[in-house]
C-alpha cells in the first residue's frame, strides 16, 4: 500500500500543573527529545516576564483584544489563571489536526477541563511538584515573582491538584530526568493506542 494513504495522526497533549511544578522545563525537554511534536502557543493578557519572547512564550495581548477574541469565538479555551487572561485559539489546534502533528498544550485545570467537555479528545497528564514547601523554593529561586504572587500560585496550585483526579495520567516532577523518561513513555505508549495508529496502518499488513 502507498505511503500516502498512511496518514499520520496527531496527538494533543494537554500538561497541567502548579506554577513552579517544572512544566514548562518539562516540555522543553520534550520538543527536544522529539523534534515533530509542536508547543501551542496562547494568548495572554499577562504581562512578559523577563525572558519572555513575544510568539514563542506567549501571544502578548492587552484585555481589549483578548475580549475581541472572545467575541469572535476564536478559542477552543480560555480562563482566569493568577488573575490574568489566557486562552488557546482553535486556529493553533485546527492546523497541527491538519498537518498531524501532535502537539503540546502547557494549559491550566480549567482549560482542560473545558476541551474535555467540548469532546476535543487528548491525553491530560498532570505534573505535581515533589511538596509544597519545594515548589515555593523553585518559586523565590526563579526570581521572577513578588511573596505575594508567590503565595497567591502555592494558593492556587492546592487548588489545582484537587482536579488531578479526572486526568490520565498524573507525574510528581521530584527528579527531572526521571520525570522527563516517564512523559517519554506516555508519548510513546499513547502512539500505539490502536485509536491514534495511523489510517492504514493495520490494511498494510493485509493486503
Ligand atoms: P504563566 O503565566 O506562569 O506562564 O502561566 C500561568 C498558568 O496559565 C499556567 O498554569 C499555565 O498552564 C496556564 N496557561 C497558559 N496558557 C494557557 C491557556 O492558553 N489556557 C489556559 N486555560 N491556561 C493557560
Amino acid at each position: 500500500m502507498s505511503k500516502e494513504i498512511i496518514k499520520k495522526k496527531g496527538i494533543l497533549f494537554i500538561i497541567s500543573a502548579p506554577s513552579g511544578a517544572g512544566k514548562t522545563s518539562l516540555t522543553r525537554e520534550l520538543l527536544d527529545i522529539f523534534p515533530d511534536i509542536r508547543q501551542s502557543i496562547s494568548f495572554t493578557t499577562r504581562k512578559p516576564r523577563p525572558g519572555d519572547i513575544e510568539g514563542k512564550d506567549y501571544f502578548f495581548i492587552d484585555n481589549n483584544q483578548f475580549n475581541k477574541m472572545i467575541s469572535d469565538s476564536e478559542f477552543a479555551e480560555w480562563a482566569e489563571v493568577h488573575g490574568n487572561f489566557y486562552g488557546t485559539a482553535i486556529k493553533t489546534l485546527e492546523e497541527s489536526r491538519k498537518a498531524g502533528n501532535d502537539i503540546i498544550l502547557d494549559i491550566d485545570c480549567q482549560g482542560a477541563r473545558i476541551l474535555k467537555d467540548k469532546g476535543i479528545r487528548g491525553v491530560n497528564i498532570f505534573i505535581l511538584p515533589p511538596s509544597w514547601d519545594e515548589l515555593r523554593k523553585r518559586l523565590v529561586d526563579r526570581g521572577t515573582d513578588s511573596i505575594e504572587v508567590i503565595e497567591k500560585r502555592i494558593k492556587n496550585g492546592v487548588n489545582e491538584v484537587k482536579e488531578a483526579i479526572w486526568y490520565d495520567y498524573v507525574i510528581i516532577n521530584d527528579n527531572m530526568d526521571k520525570a522527563v523518561e516517564t512523559l517519554k513513555a506516555i508519548i510513546i505508549a499513547e502512539h500505539q493506542r490502536y485509536e491514534n495508529l495511523s489510517e492504514g496502518f493495520l490494511k498494510q499488513f493485509l493486503d
